[in-house]
């Protein structure tokens, strides 16, 4: 059978040049197992290398592996080199030769690198002695456990049948044992669909580990995961109820695999091989001394993870310079061609090696847990810039067509708002590990994943408004000065859920600021002041007194500066005059307007949406679901209608005074257009973001970027369309202008080039609604 890519190297052929230095080793101390646990890819997987095994590494192969190491280290003056005692099961091995081992890997490495010595176990035969070595040779220990008694006996039991639980508890016993503590590294859980995710959850966290991983069991094209029920991404499923009940509990211990997915959506690399394009720079030592592949190749096919060398007879470069070891240092060069255009792939990697093979095409695959893998990535993202994190399928092309339109159905535009509502969330989150070291935004930060929990409605209202995410992205651009008002986002989600809660709240020009519900104003020269939120008020004290305010606690004018509200038939509009991150637009915010001038204004959205439910339903639904808040702005010098959006507050509208209903509804729908074409471009290239050339475009004196001539071309297209559903002569011409305007820049757009294949879609559909017109 010939397997392309795992191929075996032909150690006559001579050496080869290395590719990349190796830094991590398996070191196959037993080859032997007491348990027999029936997912071992070591002895119950086509691999049945493990027979023609020693029991145990001499101390001969012990030494010879040891000199290797140090001088492949040497040669490549690595700083660290890991060596990770591994079996079968490493425990056989005994006291005494654990302690030989380890003296000698020290010995031959430390005068060349710094050696961080490890090993997996099944822990049954870990005893004190054995503890007293490990402390002693600085070697730390993951067992593998697979849950509660129910999940781990499921599979990890003796060879008579008889489960190992008692003994594996006993083991972890003694490592939380201050004296063994140092030695504990972790648990390693293999995930099984049958097992409640969050039972074996609070085992594993039950035995206090430093750091849990999971890991997917074995499988490949030809050994598929099993899917009970059809379900699509079941193990994704299983993996992401814990990820949500490891978020609520505000992340006890590092999960090693839902940590390396984050990592990885922040551009870093992972430290585990199952995600991610970090190059794997690991060997395996069997105890014979030859050189291995990744042990877990073993559940591809016998022989699959052979190389034909062995450290007697061959330096660790050769080892590093086998193809199959080498292809899964090179990345992406190293992937399929389905992973290489994926546009997952740098936070995937096409998963663990081993999955990915299959007869015939060998390990040249994407992963057999592909879906698997793409649900947990989408659902885990934490950008470091989400904003700029696209997902080109992420709008299926049916609601790219009718976006294209540039209509769009209540359910296109819900789309859109569900794309910024996780953008907006995803900056949140990702501010999570800075707001940690600042006391005031760390409280927030728990009360928030709380609420997350508990009332996740009010969670949501609050992060989706326009202001909380343009406070979030200026600090992901650096102002983490502005962190504390976390705190506040925390305590309006707390007042709207009538939760109860105790917080340090930041105090800005004399007021606190609560997202979406209002300022409250302060005596205090301080920059922060405490709060007890309860029943949907907030209680200050204020020298000897304490005062109630908000929305649940009357009026209290002195106090209390609520948001004003345009309401509509399905929802509310914020006439938003008062929060501090609303000065975020290319023109001047207007200040607290007097409650006369908020009531004129608020009573002219609510005419101006209705006007368009009337005249421009087509509009309406996007404006309806996108528009959060608008945003007085001051009166233009030139008495010009002004209106404004942007990108980082989106759901926000900012407008001058306009002088009728009919003109403030043509506003709306032109900017709510910049709302919608923002959210598409959030998650959907449409053109060559490198494309530095610009189009003369009618309505402009200057020449217009390709998003630019894109954003008028949407926005006019749908004024045009307003214009020509009312009567009369000047709304006509008004509509003969924008028409021209749109037509000519949207063939403009089609010629240039620089469309993608989405962008090219979307601007045809703008063509065929002009055309239509004819
Ligand atoms: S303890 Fe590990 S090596 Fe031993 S049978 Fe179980 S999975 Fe295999
Ligand atoms: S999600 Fe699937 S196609 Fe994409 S990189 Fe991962 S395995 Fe490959």
């Amino acid at each position: 059978m010939s397997h392309p890519s795992a191929r075996t190297s032909d150690p006559a052929a001579g050496p080869r040049a290395p590719v990349a230095p190796l830094s991590q080793y398996v070191l196959k101390l037993a080859s032997r197992c007491d348990l027999s646990c029936d997912h071992c890819y070591v002895y119950e997987h086509p691999d049945q290398s493990w027979r023609r095994q020693p029991r145990l590494m001499t101390p001969d192969t012990v030494e010879a592996t040891a000199r290797r190491i140090a001088e492949h280290a040497a040669t490549h003056r690595l700083d660290t080199v890991r060596v990770v005692l591994h079996g079968g099961e490493p425990l056989l091995a005994g006291a005494a030769r654990l302690a030989a081992t380890a003296t000698t890997l020290r010995r031959a490495v430390t005068p060349v690198a710094r050696l961080d010595l490890r090993m997996q176990s099944n822990g049954v035969l870990l005893t004190p002695e054995i503890a007293d070595v490990l402390v002693a040779h600085d070697v730390k220990v993951g067992i593998s456990l697979d849950g509660d008694r129910t999940a781990n006996d499921r599979h990890r039991r003796y060879a008579n049948g008889a489960s190992s639980h008692d003994q594996v508890r006993r083991a972890l016993a003694l490592l939380r044992h201050p004296a063994y503590r140092s030695a504990y590294a972790g648990l390693l859980c293999t995930v099984d669909l049958a097992n409640d995710p969050i039972r074996v959850y609070e085992a594993l966290l039950a035995e206090e580990p430093p750091r849990i991983d999971f890991l997917l069991p074995h499988a490949n094209w030809d050994r598929p995961p099993a899917r009970p029920d059809g379900v699509a991404t079941p193990y994704a499923d299983w993996l992401l109820t814990i990820h949500r009940r490891w978020l609520a509990d505000g992340r006890p211990v590092p999960i090693r695999l839902l940590e390396s997915l984050l990592a990885t959506a922040a551009g870093g690399s992972t430290g585990t091989e199952a995600v991610g394009l970090a190059p794997a720079d690991l060997v395996v030592v069997e105890t014979d001394g030859t050189f291995e592949q990744v042990d877990s190749l073993k559940s591809a096919f016998h022989g699959a993870a052979a190389t034909g060398l062995d450290v007697f007879r061959h330096p660790v470069d050769e080892a590093a310079a086998h193809p199959g070891i080498a292809v899964r240092q090179s990345g992406l060069a190293g992937l399929c061609a389905t992973c290489r255009s994926c546009p997952l792939v740098r936070r995937c990697g096409g998963g663990l090696f081993a999955h990915r093979y299959r007869s015939g095409t060998g390990f040249d695959n994407p992963s057999a847990y592909c879906a698997d893998l793409a649900a947990l990535i989408r659902a885990t993202a934490m950008p470091a810039d989400p904003v700029a994190d696209r997902s080109a399928d992420s709008l299926r092309p049916a609601v790219l067509d009718d976006l294209g339109s540039g209509r769009g159905s209540a359910e296109s535009v819900g789309q859109l708002a569900a794309v910024h509502h996780g953008i907006a969330r995803a900056l949140t989150v990702a501010l999570s590990p800075a707001a940690t070291a600042d006391p005031v935004a760390a409280a927030g930060w728990r009360l928030l994943v709380a609420l997350d929990v508990s009332a996740p409605d009010a969670v949501q209202a609050v992060l989706s408004h326009p202001f909380v995410r343009q406070w979030a992205q200026r600090c992901r651009a650096g102002a983490t000065g502005e962190l504390p008002h976390l705190a506040a986002v925390a305590a309006a989600a707390a007042v709207r859920a009538g939760a109860a809660a105790d917080l340090v709240l930041p105090v800005r020009a004399g007021a606190v600021h609560l997202p979406t519900l209002g300022a409250i104003v302060v005596d205090t020269a301080a920059d922060t002041v405490p709060v007890v939120i309860a029943d949907g008020a907030v209680e200050l004290r204020a020298g000897r007194r304490r005062v109630r305010v908000g929305p649940a606690a009357g009026p209290h004018p002195d106090r209390w500066k609520p948001a004003r509200v345009a309401r509509t038939d399905d929802g509310a509009v914020l006439l938003e005059d008062t929060d501090p991150y609303r000065d975020c637009f290319d023109l001047p915010v207007a200040s607290r307007l007097t409650p006369a001038v908020a009531d004129h204004w608020t009573r002219q959205v609510e005419r101006a949406l209705r006007r368009l439910d009337a005249e421009a339903a087509g509009y309406a639904a996007g404006v309806r679901t996108l528009l959060r808040a608008v945003v007085p702005l001051r009166p233009d010098p030139s008495g010009r209608s002004r209106s404004a959006v942007a990108r980082s507050a989106f759901g926000a509208v900012a407008v001058t005074p306009v002088v009728d209903d009919a003109a403030l509804a043509v506003l709306l729908v032109h900017e709510v257009q910049h709302l919608k074409l923002d959210a598409v471009l959030d998650v959907c290239e449409l053109f060559d973001p490198a494309d530095a050339r610009r189009l003369r475009v009618p309505w402009r004196d200057d020449p217009r970027p390709v998003e630019g001539a894109l954003h008028g071309v949407y926005a006019h297209l749908a004024v045009a369309d307003v214009w020509r559903q009312r009567p009369g002569a000047e709304a006509a011409a008004h509509f003969r202008r924008y028409r021209e305007w749109t037509d000519a820049t949207v063939d403009a757009l089609l010629d240039l080039g620089s469309l993608t294949v989405d962008g090219e879609r979307f601007v045809r559909r703008l063509r065929a609604a002009l055309d239509d017109w004819r």
